[in-house]
């Protein structure tokens, strides 16, 4: 039916909101999920709901937050610092994150994650129920809202529940250590549909309900509490076309060729990551190292140039991971560098869009070495920017990504020696070849882009409710 509003529920808006001094700035940061609904539906029929990215002073500016969203189809849920520490902090951080990306040891669970992850989950139910007419859809999306689906459900047995895990979901091994996995499985099988980047990760949890709840299981569906409910992977894609425009800007072209200037003589590798244990940054410096100790040639003729984008470091696992970066890269500068070249180049900040592009453009490798990565979004910038189709894109196997980009050199980032050769094959690859991957790669990117993926989602998601009505 027209008109019916598409919710869409995401821990934050797709909003930056500013402070300064008593003036609250609000300005729309638009992702790739923002873009590839705009293009499947009227912007008028969707309403966002999610955690605005501030903590009101008073009731006076929460109402003020709401009223200012309020034309720009978002609706706030507000959270107080304790429910920001113990929810997304705590649990959603500390607990899920580490147990998704393989890294238990990286677990830390206080008494109060629980609790408050649980009530939070229930807050955004009750905002997204307050809207009073029913919605075409509920859509919600990761791992900070793993019980929402079903806190929906309870309510309303009729909606219609996407649910969208953005990251990996583990082998049922390590699912099975987390104290409630039973309420985090119950939870999403609220959905109607249950989507993940890749078939592995839809068949690991698929398995984990199987183990947890002794359901039969099919390879894409599962029947609990007499409701069919669909697993299924949806690879997501990036939005091809704005990369592809963005490279084609003069702008963009100055920064690349002022960036180029700096290495007359050399290659240039680039990386491009958050600061994440997740990201394989220190395994990528061991495989450099591995690479300068073994191909001596090179020295002098190559220089990493890696991009480290702030993240969590108030935390002591990130600060820790930071720490162990400086020392890593000093070490490779000091055994390698010379007067006349610094084999690591490292910045830890973020850089505006267009200074991104142009590092893209400019590079000729891009190394990308995630010991764990839901889908990884920048090895698919990367072959998307670079339309000359000159770069050589190096991707984790454990990367969903790997799993669309057959084209790139895959490697296993945990094996030093594979990754350092990987360095050199790029490095002395024919244009040809390079051309020739990087083209099937580009066809990939292009066609399963993000406007592809949020249709593809959206009617599935309705064909699964039209089987369900058929069952009965
Ligand atoms: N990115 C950015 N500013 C930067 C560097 C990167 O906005 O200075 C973006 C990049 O374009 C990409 C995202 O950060 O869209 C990283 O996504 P990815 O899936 O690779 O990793 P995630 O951080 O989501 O785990």
């Amino acid at each position: 039916m027209k008109n019916k509003k598409k919710i869409i529920i995401s821990n934050r808006l797709p909003i930056q909101i500013e402070r300064k001094k008593d003036k609250l700035i609000i300005k729309p940061s638009t992702g790739g999920l923002a873009t590839g609904l705009n293009s499947a539906f009227d912007s008028s029929e969707i309403l966002w709901v999610g955690w605005p990215g501030i903590v009101p002073k008073d009731d006076a500016e929460e109402e003020k937050i709401t009223e200012l969203l309020k034309p720009m189809n978002l609706l706030p849920v507000f959270l107080s610092k304790e429910e920001i520490r113990n929810f997304y902090e705590g649990y959603s951080n500390e607990v899920l994150w580490p147990i998704c990306h393989y890294q238990p040891s990286y677990i830390h669970f206080d008494r109060e994650y629980w609790s408050t992850y649980v009530a939070v989950n229930k807050k955004f139910c009750e905002t997204a129920l307050s809207i009073p007419q029913s919605p075409d859809f509920i859509w919600v999306q990761d791992y900070q809202l793993m019980l929402l689906p079903q806190l929906l459900r309870q309510e309303n047995k009729e909606l219609n529940i996407g649910y969208f895990h953005h990251i990996p979901f583990p082998s049922e091994e390590l699912f099975m250590n987390i104290p409630q996995r039973k309420e985090l499985i119950e939870g999403l099988l609220g959905a109607d549909l249950v989507g993940f980047h890749t078939f592995a990760d839809s068949q690991n949890f698929l398995n984990s309900c199987k183990k947890i709840l002794n359901v039969p299981c099919g390879h894409n569906q599962l029947k609990h509490k007499d409701r069919h409910i669909f697993i299924e992977s949806f690879p997501m894609g990036i939005d091809y076309d704005k990369f592809v425009h963005a490279s084609s800007l003069p702008e963009v072209n100055a920064i690349a060729t002022q960036f180029r200037s700096h290495f007359p003589d050399q290659k240039i590798i680039i990386s491009v990551d958050r600061l994440d244990y997740s990201k394989g940054i220190l395994e990528r410096l061991r495989a450099f190292l591995t690479f300068l100790e073994k191909y001596p040639e090179s020295h002098s003729k190559v220089v990493l140039y890696m991009l480290i984008v702030p993240s969590r470091d108030k935390v002591s696992q990130y600060k820790k991971l930071k720490d162990e970066i400086n020392r890593k890269v000093s070490e490779i500068n000091s055994i390698y560098g010379n007067l006349s070249w610094t084999p690591v180049l490292y910045f830890y900040k973020s850089l505006p869009f267009e200074e991104l592009i142009g590092l893209y453009l400019a590079s000729d490798i891009c190394m990308v070495t995630s010991t764990r990565d839901g889908m990884n979004l920048v090895s698919k910038e990367y072959i998307a920017s670079n339309t000359r189709s000159n770069g050589v894109l190096i991707l984790s196997e454990f990367a969903g990504a790997s799993k669309e980009l057959v084209d790139a050199l895959i490697v296993n980032p945990y094996n030093r020696t594979e990754t350092a050769d990987c360095i050199y094959q790029a490095l002395i690859m024919s244009p040809e070849e390079i051309h020739e991957r990087s083209e099937a790669n580009r066809q990939i990117i292009q066609k399963f882009n993000v406007q592809h993926w949020v249709r593809l989602f959206i009617s599935r998601l309705a064909e699964t409710k039209a089987i369900q009505r058929d069952e009965w």
